[in-house]
């Protein structure tokens, strides 16, 4: 049975899609069978692993639209063992077109239930939102793990974050955890940078992850290769710190 972790945090441009990429390359290296999902209309994710969005016959939003299997809508990525069901920018209709379905929360659940077992980890890139889309990732998942940029007001915004993620572990979601926090883009000669990461580890304590992204253009850089970092410069700082972190997330789940 796969493990369904879904990368969210509503403010915008705090790593998670770059998370998404280079955890699941990372694990891909380990042996680890994985498979992404771009959540996002936005489709980062999908341009992240080299897949050309307008040559695509079906997304992500198909499979919230119709009943497909997600087997004929997932790609082989030309990385080994990583696979993804991409998103094109029609997916933005999800939040309008399905606002008077039922069960509308549990969509993705059930799109991804066919396909959980074939993989050891399913990885979702949610939107910079909480809208139904970010609902539907949060649903599905085992847990939740939330990339925090190391800049000013990086901890507004966190306190709805946790709040909707209790709310739907109460009412939709029982068994969701949060996986946990990594903290993004630290540059550590700005001490605004090492202040905001303190503050972020006395709050949340042990759930941020001791394994820090640093500041790295290559992780900037390598999406527009179509390739993760780890793929594109393994010996990068921006990829090393990437696969220290999987390593630190393997550890950490083995103990849990
Ligand atoms: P959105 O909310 O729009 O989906 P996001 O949270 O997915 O954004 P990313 O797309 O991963 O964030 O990152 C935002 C921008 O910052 C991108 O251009 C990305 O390449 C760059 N970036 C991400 N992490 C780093 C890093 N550690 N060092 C340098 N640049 C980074
Ligand atoms: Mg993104």
């Amino acid at each position: 049975m796969g493990k369904i972790i879904t990368i969210a945090n509503q403010k915008g441009g705090v790593g998670k899609t770059t998370t998404a990429l280079n955890l699941g390359a990372s694990l891909s290296i380990e042996g680890k069978k994985v498979l992404l999902v771009d959540s996002d209309p936005q489709g980062n994710l999908t341009t992240g692993v080299g897949i050309e969005r307008s040559n695509l016959d079906l997304s992500l939003y198909d499979l919230y639209i119709d009943s497909l299997s997600p087997h004929s809508v997932k790609i082989k990525t030309k990385f080994d063992n990583i696979w993804i069901i991409p998103s094109t920018i029609d997916l933005v209709g999800v939040e309008v077109e399905l606002v008077h379905r039922q069960n509308r929360e549990f969509i993705l659940k059930n799109i991804l239930l066919p396909i959980v077992s074939d993989f050891d980890y399913l990885i979702i890139d949610a939107p910079p939102s909480l809208g139904l889309l970010t609902l539907n990732c949060l649903v599905c998942a085992h847990s939740l793990l939330i990339p925090v940029q190391c800049e000013y007001y990086a901890l507004e915004g966190l306190g709805l974050l946790i709040k909707t993620f209790e709310l739907v572990k109460s009412k939709l979601n029982p068994d969701l955890k949060i996986e946990g926090i990594l903290l993004t883009m630290f540059d550590g000669r700005n001490s605004l940078s090492r202040q905001v990461a303190e503050e972020v580890r006395r709050f949340f304590g042990k759930k941020v992850y001791n394994t820090v992204i640093p500041r790295n253009v290559t992780l900037a850089e390598a999406p527009s290769h179509g390739k993760p970092a780890v793929f594109y410069d393994i010996r990068s700082k921006g990829s090393q710190s990437y696969l220290s972190f999987a390593m630190e997330f393997l550890n950490e789940e083995s103990i849990r």
